[in-house]
């Protein structure tokens, strides 16, 4: 999404665009593809987005994708608490003013308004607090809330997550009212809102788009990238080129050496099952309570599960995890619970960088000591955590940079 974001960005500024590509397909963990198991096209880990999202709403909109978002009209998040077998819909009021707080048959079951206030302490975290230190751990709306919402934004444990870089996302979101925090899904799959949208458009604007070209290295003199060496070519940098680098930070690190990057990573699961009875409409149900599974999302005839901070489940054998996953979600899906449907459990091992205080203050900055050198990439410092909207924060900062320094005479 960063690299395509800054292609997309540099292109509509009229800039000459080499895209390229170690995979054979563009979308990096941003992607659908079809699934022999299941026998259909799945999303590589199930994304939301939220209405608040600005920089992908706008990114969405220069590709001409604004329309393949697909959810409620207004904020609407619906829960099942595993625990108690109680369901409830969050359904906050129109407008700026959240004054569904007040009303008892508008909270979270079990909340208090007042317990609300304490999310502004996020507004004052200090860098090294963690979320549970800031909103206190425990309670109905830690855990019918705080948790499951900033679990998935921030994929690390809370214990250990940073408060200060969830604040951004909160201010964004839930603090400009109802029409900031609807939920937003790609109706399709990922690839056709994000991707395919974006190809063409580059297409549109002769931008080359290199797929299943690895870059190996970079050649540096100067300060300058001199060269940008791949398999079986090395393409020379002029002295007009600029390079904006959007790899992951290990193959960062490795292609620019003494920068500091992020080196924790936590994985997300995925659980796809088809379930053979068809939405019309994408769909999604917040799990709470329950050993594994946090969110479900529905779209067509496949009910996927996501688990995020999911490093615990790496090494377990995924016919088991599938097993455990539907015997938690078949009630509230309202599913028998045998047999189980086809299912395919994802490891994403390396879903997003650890978003710890001290990982945190190893991002890498849009500018690098090489004049012509630029990074992208949701783990650069964007301010805002590894997210779709990160990552297109990351990508339009780069473009940002590299058409401003060319345009100093
Ligand atoms: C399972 C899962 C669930 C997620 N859920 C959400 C969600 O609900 N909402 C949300 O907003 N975000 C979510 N995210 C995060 C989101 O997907 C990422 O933040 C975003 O896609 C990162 O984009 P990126 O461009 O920074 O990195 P990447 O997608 O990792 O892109 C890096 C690209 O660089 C390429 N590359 C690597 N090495 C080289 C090389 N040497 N030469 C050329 N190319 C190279 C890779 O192939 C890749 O395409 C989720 C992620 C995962 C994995």
């Amino acid at each position: 999404m960063a690299g395509l974001a800054c292609a997309v960005y540099l292109a509509r500024a009229g800039k000459q665009v080499s895209l390229l590509e170690s995979a054979n397909v563009a979308g990096g963990r941003c992607r659908s593809y079809f699934d022999k198991t299941l026998g259909c096209r799945i999303d590589n880990g199930n994304h939301i987005l939220l209405s608040g999202n600005k920089a992908a709403i706008d990114y969405l909109s220069v590709i001409g994708a604004a329309h393949t978002l697909s959810g409620p009209d207004r904020a609407e998040f619906s829960f099942y608490d595993l625990d108690t077998a109680t369901r409830w819909t969050l359904r906050p009021n129109r407008g700026r003013f959240p004054w569904w707080m007040m009303q008892k048959n508008r909270r979270v079951p079990g909340t208090r308004a007042t317990d609300y206030l304490r999310g502004f302490r996020l507004a004052w975290a200090g860098p090294d607090q963690t979320v549970a230190e800031v909103l206190g751990g425990e309670g109905a709306l830690y855990r019918r809330f705080w948790e499951p919402f900033a679990l998935a934004v921030l994929n690390t444990a809370l214990e250990e997550a940073s408060a200060s870089l969830l604040w951004p996302v909160v201010r964004e979101t839930f603090g400009r009212g109802e029409q900031a925090y609807r939920p937003r899904i790609a109706r399709e799959g990922l690839s056709e809102s994000f991707v395919d949208p974006a190809l063409a458009f580059l297409a549109g604007r002769n931008a080359e788009v290199r797929l299943g070209c690895r870059v190996r290295e970079l050649a540096y003199s100067d300060y300058r990238v001199s060269a940008v060496v791949l398999a079986d070519e090395t393409v020379a940098v002029g002295p007009e080129d600029r390079v904006v680098l959007a790899v992951p930070p290990p193959v960062c690190a490795e292609l620019v050496p003494g920068l500091d990057v992020p080196t924790q990573h936590r994985a997300i699961l995925n659980a796809h099952f088809r379930v053979g009875i068809s939405v019309d409409e994408p769909a999604l149900l917040g799990l709470v309570g329950g050993a594994l599974s946090q969110w479900v999302f529905l779209r067509r005839d496949v009910a996927s599960v996501t688990i995020s901070a999911a490093d615990h489940l790496n090494d377990r054998p995924a016919d088991e995890i599938g097993t455990a996953i539907w015997a938690e979600i078949a009630r509230p899906l309202g599913m028998e619970r045998d047999p189980i449907p086809p299912f395919r459990i994802v490891k994403e091992k390396r879903a997003t960088f650890a978003q710890t205080p001290e990982q945190i203050a190893r991002r890498a900055t849009t500018r690098t000591g090489r004049k012509n050198l630029f990074l992208a990439g949701d783990w650069t410092d964007t301010g805002f955590p590894a997210t779709i909207e990160g990552a297109i924060i990351s990508g339009k900062k780069a473009a940002d940079a590299v058409i401003s320094l060319s345009e100093i005479p």
